[in-house]
């Protein structure tokens, strides 16, 4: 006879993977009970709710990657979903430009990849048709790509959390629920929080900036590292903001899996620019200054992020540099623009992305999902995950189907 358990299935982490997930098996197996455990008071206050809110088209990630496969299929659930719960959504289309000649080898990958991943529309483009898109864009050439989008994922996150509680029945989303351990049993597992002990038959780890340390805490080896990277956006004033119609992006370099600063105008009309890449000493750090001493601790102990910082540290020196100097931000953003001014962007938000790192010290580029006895641990759910999160969370309730008891 099975055991009596408080949830069949928990998952750790109210951010859109999380609740993507949740919103996923609650459809595919309706009988079931499902806890969102959020150690935050509000849903989506990390990555999800400090992103710039781009619906990404697929066309940056390698052919057959899981980044590839769930993108585009994510994308287009997303704005289904968005024109369904009448969250706001606006396919504005975004423009991927070179500024130098070097650039342009970078900017046909991009493109070839994006003919592979059935991007649709996808259009090169010369300075006139930049020009003709972005008045005040100037590049050497570029990529149209009409299917990019922008939405608000907190908005999304939210509506999730309430289909989740209201379809299911037994359903709950409990926020301040804070994850400190496990306690494993045969047929069952007491997780362990500040607020209770509930059991569960099966656990999701979805925790996004903390998921290492939850499949620590479940026994997983998982042979990486969340290494923090914080992004700090500049908002334009409201004057240059009419500067940028839509989305203008850089060509990003291979090496990195950051796309490298771009200007957003984002749902609510206003235009933010950024977002850099420095190494944080908080995973949840959102200040230039801000220390922890345990997430410093755990990424500097750590041989990967050393070798991470070997390879990489010119490229590091100047994220840097930029993140305290508005003036070298200002540069970066001139080659897109050169009539941008100091006086035209202010500070403003930041966000810090979980940033898998192997022992090699090589950021894992592509989103890991691993299983453990009766545990699911997502491990590297970086951009372009918010915009595949209903993809993702497909995938897992396949994953859930195949290897948990999902009848009893
Ligand atoms: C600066 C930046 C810009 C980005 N831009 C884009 C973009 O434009 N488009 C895009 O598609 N993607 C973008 N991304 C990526 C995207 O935001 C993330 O891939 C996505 O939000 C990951 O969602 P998540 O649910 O895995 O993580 P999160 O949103 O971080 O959620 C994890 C949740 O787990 C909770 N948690 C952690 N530990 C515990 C615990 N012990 N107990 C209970 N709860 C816990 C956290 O509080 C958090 O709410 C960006 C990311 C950043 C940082």
């Amino acid at each position: 006879m099975a055991q009596q358990v408080d949830f069949d299935i928990v998952v750790i982490g109210g951010g859109i993977v999380g609740l993507a997930s949740a919103y996923k098996i609650g459809r595919n197996h309706p009988g079931i009970s499902i806890a969102i455990l959020e150690k935050e008071e509000q849903l989506a206050s990390h990555q999800t709710g400090r992103n710039s809110g781009v619906i990404h088209s697929g066309l940056y990630y390698t052919p057959g990657s899981n980044k590839a496969k769930t993108c585009t299929r994510g994308r287009r659930e997303l704005v289904a979903f968005a024109k369904e719960n009448n969250i706001p959504c606006d396919i504005t289309g975004k423009i991927i430009v070179a500024t130098r000649k070097k650039e342009l080898p970078n900017l046909e990958r991009v493109y070839q990849n994006g003919l592979e991943n059935q991007v649709e529309g996808i259009e090169r483009i010369g300075p006139d048709q930049i020009k003709e898109i972005e008045p005040f864009c100037e590049g050497i050439a570029g990529i149209k790509v009409p299917c990019t989008g922008i939405v608000d994922f907190t908005e999304v996150a939210k509506k999730l959390g309430e289909l989740i509680e209201s379809k299911g029945q037994g359903n709950k989303v409990l926020t301040s629920h804070k994850v400190s351990g496990f306690e494993k049993h045969d047929f069952y597992t007491k997780v362990l929080t500040n607020k209770a002990a509930l059991s569960a038959r099966y656990i999701i780890n979805c925790a996004g900036l903390q998921c290492d340390r939850i499949a620590n805490m479940d026994g997983v080896e998982a042979g990486m590292r969340i290494v923090p990277f914080r992004g700090d956006y500049y908002e334009l004033t409201e004057e240059a903001g009419q500067k940028v119609k839509g989305l203008i992006y850089p060509v990003p370099n291979p090496a990195f899996p950051f796309l490298g600063v771009h200007f957003t105008r984002k749902i609510d009309g206003s235009v933010e620019c950024g977002p850099n890449a420095v190494f944080s000493f908080k995973r949840e750090g959102y200040r230039k200054t801000d220390f922890n001493l345990r997430d410093s601790w755990d990424a500097l102990s750590y041989m990967g992020t050393w070798k991470l910082f070997l390879r990489h540290w010119k490229f590091g020196l100047g994220e840097y540099k930029r993140a305290f100097s508005k003036k070298l931000f200002l540069r970066q953003l001139q080659r897109l623009m050169p009539s941008l001014q100091a006086d035209d962007i202010e500070p403003g938000s930041a966000g810090v992305r979980a940033q898998a790192v192997g022992r090699d010290g090589k950021p894992i580029d592509d989103f890991v999902v691993v299983r453990h006895s009766n545990s699911i641990h997502v491990l590297n759910a970086p951009s372009p995950a918010a915009t595949a999160s209903l993809a993702i969370g497909e995938h897992i309730s396949q994953m859930a189907a195949e290897y948990f008891d999902l009848k009893s």
